[in-house]
């Protein structure tokens, strides 16, 4: 049975290996950092690197496979260096999924700092536009992953993914929905009905056509905590509804556990998002 369910996989000691993580574990999707993801600068990815990977990919049951960005990528970033980075950086790791044919790159929106939310959104959007445009050539879509609204960060109400996404115009811009981030940023999300209202809440804001990835975490905090802590599934403040009711009601839609791991833990989290089917 294809689940469309997996982990964010490993990629030490050759990207490659993340296909031996996720054959282990009998995933059919996955997520990987492409780079170092706390680091600027990145090695090239070779054409032997990349061979290695799609055959690799080849022989392995994984139908979509997606990146996460750096953290350090910060497109509303207020220092122009800082900034220009994050547009060079973005760049790099659409190029470098076009390489190695993933998907999506999955991308948290910014942070505003001292500047207002609207001047920030206008940044994410140009910067957004900039990356896009160099890139015309690929097919890789990046996706806007809602927040937990932790500190001066954009992308916790939908409508800021919204605005953002407005005014880059670009039919390469989708979004991930993360269970954790929802919750701690103010979607109650605990019960069948929470479930409902925020599905359509985003089907109405952001249209459920471009939700293209799951982020499955339990939540360490609170509804409404802004806490960007992830818990193993069902043993947080979340409970097991809100992932029967996506499990069920998205079942073709790429999901990933982004949870503390380990072999076993990973196994526990996967069999459990299972069996709510
Ligand atoms: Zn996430
Ligand atoms: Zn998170």
């Amino acid at each position: 049975m294809e689940y469309f369910l997996g982990v964010h996989c490993s990629v030490s000691g050759g990207l490659e290996n993340a296909f031996d993580e996720a054959n282990g574990l009998g995933i059919d999707v996955m997520q990987v950092f492409t780079r170092n993801q706390r680091q600027w600068n990145a090695k090239p990815i070779s054409e032997e690197e990349q061979n290695t990977f799609l055959n690799t990919w080849k022989s392995s049951k994984i139908k979509v496979a997606f990146s996460h960005c750096s953290y350090l990528i910060n497109l509303a970033a207020e220092s122009d260096e800082t900034r220009e980075k994050s547009i060079a950086a973005l760049t790099l790791e659409v190029e470098r999924c076009t390489q190695l044919g993933l998907s999506y790159c999955i991308l948290h929106p910014g942070a505003a700092g001292s500047q207002t939310e609207n001047t920030a959104i206008e940044k994410i959007a140009d910067g957004l536009r900039q990356v896009l445009e160099k890139t015309s050539d690929s097919k890789v879509m990046i996706l806007l992953e809602n927040t937990a609204g932790q500190g001066s960060s954009v992308g916790g109400p939908f409508e800021n993914l919204k605005l953002i996404s407005e005014l880059t115009q670009s039919n390469r811009i989708g979004y991930c929905f993360d269970t954790c981030h929802a919750f701690a940023a103010g979607f109650d999300i605990r019960t069948t009905k929470g479930c409902e209202e925020t599905f359509a809440a985003f089907n109405n804001i952001l249209g459920l056509e471009n939700l293209k990835a799951f982020h499955l975490n339990d939540s360490k905090g609170d509804l409404g905590s802004h806490l960007d802590r992830h818990e193993h599934i069902g043993k947080g403040k979340l409970g097991l509804e809100p992932f029967r009711y996506i499990m069920r009601n998205f079942p073709l839609i790429p999901k990933v556990i982004e949870t503390e791991k380990s072999d076993e833990l990973d196994r526990e989290n996967l069999e459990l998002l299972k069996s709510l089917i």
